[in-house]
């Protein structure tokens, strides 16, 4: 029903989007190192790294033979480091257990530890053009529209994709035309035409027969659920720079906390309505820091507020001392004992 619209979407793709360095050069490695480095983040952000990480990685063995702390170095700018760690363990168990042959089939890349369905399917139909579709936000918003499907976003939602994929009863005509161009094209649209926000529906090749656009609702889809517990959560964080000489002081998160691995000013938890989050010590302060600098980021579902206070070493170690003996952390970081351990986290600016 939808072949020629999906042939023209393709043709509207490759028009604009096949200059992408990992879509000009294709190899399973390429789609494995692009796919990770794709996911939050922008195609922008992604083009200005992506040749400098393969250039320092040109194999996988090369990847799986790197320390992590230089594949945390050759990340730098991409953010999420979480990625960048889960990418060089898997290029130790593909070279473990594939003797550096990506496998492309589903079963067995998702016995891989740290790969998921997206993962899978994208190396299944983007890097070996075989049947497969990569469901990501993108994909779930511009089906979910295109064939109208009513049920709200998340789990259930990329399930039904999913079952109904294998069941031929979406997007059968993959068969006839290019699993990797098509699950390539149905990306652009959802990052360029079919945006979470806006549908540009007039310059989409699929509107003749998209459901959302016939029935004037795209903006409804994929559908909202009820709100989320949690999903108003605020966080409100005080960033310590501590400075001595041409040095700061800095702490390696463990492997507990968000963004395992990665180096952080010593952060304290200053407010939130989420009682259960443990990730920082709390701190209580007389003082006002909502006269502070700050500058806002967000991680999941948290809206994160960061104030910035500076203060030499000296200052930091009574601080530091305080707040163990006032609020007794159980888990507060040995580097941040500047008596003992922090001394020997003080990096060069
Ligand atoms: S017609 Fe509109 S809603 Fe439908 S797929 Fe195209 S941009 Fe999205």
């Amino acid at each position: 029903m939808s072949y020629k619209q999906f042939s023209q979407l393709i043709h509207w793709s490759k028009d604009q989007y096949s200059h992408l360095p990992w879509r000009n050069e294709r190899t399973l490695y390429r789609t494995l190192v692009s796919e990770i480095m794709l996911q939050q983040t922008t195609v922008g952000t992604v083009l200005n790294h992506f040749e400098v990480f393969l250039n320092e990685y040109p194999t996988i063995e090369k990847l799986a033979a790197a320390s992590e702390e230089e594949v945390c170095v050759s990340w730098k700018g991409l953010g999420y480091y979480r990625r960048a760690r889960n990418l060089r363990n898997l290029a130790i168990q593909i070279v473990e257990r594939f003797d550096g042959a990506i496998p492309i089939d589903l079963d067995s890349l998702l016995g891989l530890k740290g790969i998921g369905p997206y993962t899978a399917n994208a190396i299944v139909a983007i890097g070996a053009d075989k049947r497969g579709l990569a469901v990501d936000a993108n994909l779930e918003r511009v089906l979910s529209r295109f064939y109208g499907i009513q049920i709200a976003k998340g789990p259930k939602l990329q399930q039904k994709l999913f079952k109904d994929f294998a069941e031929n009863k979406i997007v059968p005509e993959i068969g006839k035309l290019s699993a990797r161009n098509l699950n390539e094209a149905f990306m652009d649209l959802g990052r360029i035409l079919c945006q979470a926000r806006k549908a540009s529906c007039t310059l989409c090749p699929l509107k003749e027969n998209c459901v959302a656009f016939k029935t004037g609702t795209p903006l409804l889809f994929p559908l909202e659920g009820d709100k989320k517990e949690g999903s108003d959560l605020y966080i409100k964080l005080l960033r310590v720079i501590v400075k001595e000489k041409n040095k700061i002081l800095f702490y390696q998160k463990s492997e507990k906390e968000w963004l395992a691995g990665q180096w952080e000013l010593p952060t304290f938890m200053l407010d939130t309505n989420d009682e259960k989050l443990k990730q920082y010590p709390k701190i209580k302060t007389k003082k006002s820091y909502e006269t502070l600098t700050s500058f806002k980021t967000g991680i999941t579902k948290y809206k994160i507020e960061n104030f910035v206070l500076e203060m030499s070493l000296a200052e930091f170690e009574k601080m530091s001392m305080k707040i163990e003996t006032l609020y007794e952390f159980k888990n507060f970081h040995k580097d941040f004992n500047a008596s003992t351990t922090s001394i020997k986290a003080l990096k060069h600016l």
